[in-house]
Parts: C-alpha cells; structure tokens; sequence
C-alpha cells in the first residue's frame, strides 16, 4: 500500500513517529550519558563520542524544527540568547551588522556593548522602513542583516522578502528571529532568509518551564559549519532533560498558537477604541504599522502578542497591570497562560518603547474571561 501524505501537523503531534526502542514506548527516553563507548578497533559504532553536541535527545526536536521550517539542519542551545549570539560570533572583526531599533533589548544590548568590544559595527534601522534598510547595507562589509518579525514589543511586521533581497545583493546572510511568528504562522527560510532563531522558550516549548533557543538553516553552508564549531567549543547546550521537555511541548505547537492567535485577536478587536486606551499595537489589526505585509507574509493568524498604549501615561499603565487578576505580572512570552508586562521599565534607559506600553502574552484560557479581565483592569474595577 502507498502511503499517502500526512500534513504537518500530524507528524509533529506524533513526534514524527519516534518511539523508544527498547520497550517500544511511544515517547523516546532520555539519554543522560554524557560519554559514549569506543569499540576496541578505537571506533565509535553509534557516531556518538561526547554528549556536547551529540545528545541523542537533541535529535527528535531538531528534526522536527527542520521540518517546520523548512530547513535542512538545526540545533539546539541552552537559550535563545546562546543562539543569536552564536550568530554574531560567527562574524568577524570589522563586520558589519544591519538590525531594528525595535528588537528583542537584551540582545540589541549586546550588540551594542558586548558585540561592540568584539568589533562587530552595527546600523539600526526603524522598524517598517524599507528604504533605511537599503541606504544602510555597505557593500563588502555588511555581513549580516538581523531581523525580529512581528518586533517585540510594538509588533511591527518587516518584509522577510525585500530584506531577503538586500542582503543577497550586498552578499550578506540574512537570519530571522522569528519566535514570535513561529513556523506556524510563518517561515523565513521559503522567503528568503538563510537562518531561523528561535527562543524555544517561548511558544516551541510553551509551558514556561524550560530556557532553550534553537538555530536552522536553509541550507548547509561554511557559515553554518562555523556555528557548529562554535556551539561544540562553547558549549552553550541543552541539558537532555530540557530537550526532552521542549520536545513533549513542540508536539502541541500547532494547536497553542492557533488558540492564541485566535485569542489575540479578539482581545485587540475588543479594545481598539476604548476610553481608557490610546491605541492597541497587533499586526492582525488593519489599523497597525505594516499590516499589508503582515497580511502577506503571515497565514493562518496574528501571533498571540499584543500591546495597549494606556491613556494616563506611566503610572496609569502600571495600575491597570496592578489590577488584572488573570493576567500575571511577569516578564517572557509565549506560554500557555497570560502574562502583562511593563517592557520600558524592564528594558530600562535607552528604551524605544514607550512608557505607557503594557505588553501582553496571550495564553489558551477562554477569550472572554481575558477580555473581562482587561476591561476591569483599564475600567478601574
Ligand atoms: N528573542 C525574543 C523575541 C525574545 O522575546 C527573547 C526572550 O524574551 C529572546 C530572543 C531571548 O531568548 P531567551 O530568553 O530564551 O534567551
């Protein structure tokens, strides 16, 4: 019998149909060895000689994430921050580096401090601006172009595809952070992109209770090999236990971020035009910076991440955070409850976000609970 093809979907929720061998356990176990045995000839039957990059529990979720990315390798690293790093250290002294002003802080910090010692140079551009973009790339310098789609935490959409365009004609990588996206909803790679980073923190896992970023590539290539280097020699990996659990998580991907995308926008519908509110930032909203491309370029929902500017200024923000009861007061995103956050006063001096900005990370819970939630909060009850 022929088999006939099975959606995405599908493959993933049955882990690709990786089972565990010995008792034929539909879940794979996990491998703590952190070293493996050599055969008296010296070698090593299994391809396995040292757990730092040669985990057997990285295996399952790096396929998986190839496959949802359409990539044709990934790896996995101890945090999203390990591996967009590992990308500018893959650079050079001298390089040049074009990024958003509005990014995810710690790692525009970086760039900035650490990045900056280490000689990397870096231009950041407004966020939706094509033309800055072209006016800021040098040719035989620019040797990566770092994007955040939909940017955190204004939500901004850029165009995976002009930028892809750009960088080709500079010849300079383009990498994509694309956690708040996730592959479900879209993927850079069939845009154009060369890599994918991923904090696997946020919706791959999805439970709030494993730190983890994952990179994935296009194609395999001299740079890709370098970042393979780097990881084996830094050693900025998962532990087999955190695979294990962001595994369990990517198998529901699917169906958490369909949920909160669905929830995200209702919530923005809800409370676009509130007394309390002076605008509310998702790119699923008509009215939001860049919502042609996002129409474009994102299919099957918006994310699950919005943001409300609160009349008042500051201190307004914070009491309507004081007073929300579902949503938690809590910095990171992606998981499967509500979580609302003051992000200038995270981000601290320097910030571009504004100061009457609460972000909020919407979870799976029942729409309208949230909605009531909300609307308390900002009604002062
Ligand atoms: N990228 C985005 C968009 C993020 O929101 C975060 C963390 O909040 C990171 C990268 C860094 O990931 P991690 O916290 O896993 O190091």
């Amino acid at each position: 019998m022929t088999k006939k093809s099975i959606s995405p979907e599908t493959a993933i929720a049955q882990g690709m149909g990786w089972m565990e061998e010995s008792f034929k356990g539909v879940i794979p176990g996990i491998y703590p060895s952190t070293t493996y045995e050599r055969e008296i000839d010296g070698s090593y039957p299994n391809g396995r000689v040292y757990t730092r990059d040669q985990n057997p529990n990285y295996d399952q979720p790096q396929q998986i994430l190839s496959s949802l990315e359409k990539g044709a390798d990934s790896m996995l690293f101890s945090s999203g921050m390990a591996a967009a790093v590992t990308v500018f250290q893959g650079l050079k002294a001298g390089d040049h580096v074009v990024a958003p002003k509005v990014m995810y802080w710690a790692l525009r910090n970086w760039i900035m401090t650490l990045g900056a010692d280490y000689g990397i140079e870096a231009t950041f551009v407004e966020n939706g601006d094509l033309d800055a973009v072209k006016a800021a790339v040098i040719p035989g310098k620019t040797k990566l172009l770092w994007m955040e789609t939909p940017a955190n935490p204004t939500w901004v959409v850029d165009d995976i595809a002009a930028w892809a365009e750009i960088a080709k004609s500079v010849g300079a990588i383009l990498a994509v952070d694309n956690t708040v996206a996730t592959p479900i909803l879209t993927q850079p790679l069939t845009l154009g992109a060369d890599i994918v980073m991923h904090s696997a923190t946020k919706y791959l896992n999805g439970h709030s209770d494993v730190l983890a970023g994952t990179l994935t590539t296009r194609e395999d290539s001299e740079f890709w090999q370098r970042l393979r280097r780097i990881r084996n020699a830094g050693g900025a990996v998962l532990g087999p236990f955190e695979a294990w659990l962001l595994m369990r998580g990517m198998r529901t991907l699917h169906i958490r971020v369909e949920r909160a995308s669905e929830n995200a926008l209702k919530i923005a519908e809800a409370l676009s035009g509130h007394a309390q509110i002076e605008e509310v930032l998702y790119p699923g909203l008509s009215t939001c910076q860049g919502f042609e491309v996002s129409e474009r370029q994102m299919s099957g929902g918006f994310g699950g991440m919005l943001s409300i500017r609160v009349k008042g200024g500051e201190q307004a923000a914070m009491d309507v955070a004081g007073r929300l009861t579902l949503f938690k007061r809590a910095t990171s995103l992606g998981g499967v409850e509500s979580l609302v956050e003051h992000r200038a006063s995270i981000e601290g001096a320097g910030t571009p976000c504004p100061v009457d900005l609460l972000r909020l990370s919407v979870g799976i819970e029942t729409a309208s609970d949230l909605i009531d939630d909300l609307k308390d909060a900002l009604e002062g009850a």
